[in-house]
């Protein structure tokens, strides 16, 4: 992997992570015991009708898949800082094949080539 290509795809990487941890921080909270794992805040009921506080479990229940999307892909982008870390991003799990930069132009958090199945 050129180490301009890197650099630029960490920056990249960095980038999503932020962004996907703002996401997360405006409606869960990090879990402190585990590393990349968020909890959905649940509601507080402090909704005045019946109807409400079912609107906030509503929310709440709207939200988990959304939190773990958020974080399965968070988790995806903390292991491909790692690999940068490691000198080995870019290159195909599977198969130890350079990724094509199209594709992690795409999915910089990719871990193995297209060739590859996942
Ligand atoms: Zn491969």
């Amino acid at each position: 992997m050129e180490k301009n290509f890197v650099e630029k795809m960490k920056e990249q990487l960095e980038k999503e992570k932020k962004v996907l941890e703002k996401e997360l921080q405006g409606f869960a909270e990090k879990n402190k015991q585990a590393k990349s794992d968020w909890d959905t805040h649940f509601p507080n009921f402090h909704g005045s009708s019946l109807e409400e506080e079912a609107d906030e479990v509503e929310e709440y229940v709207n939200l988990l898949p959304v939190e773990r999307a958020l974080e399965a892909r968070l988790s995806e982008i903390n292991l491909a800082l790692e690999r940068v870390q490691q000198g080995k991003y870019g290159l195909c799990e599977k198969c130890g094949q350079a990724i094509a930069a199209p594709r992690l132009e795409t999915i910089p958090e990719a871990r193995t080539c297209d060739k590859c199945p996942n």
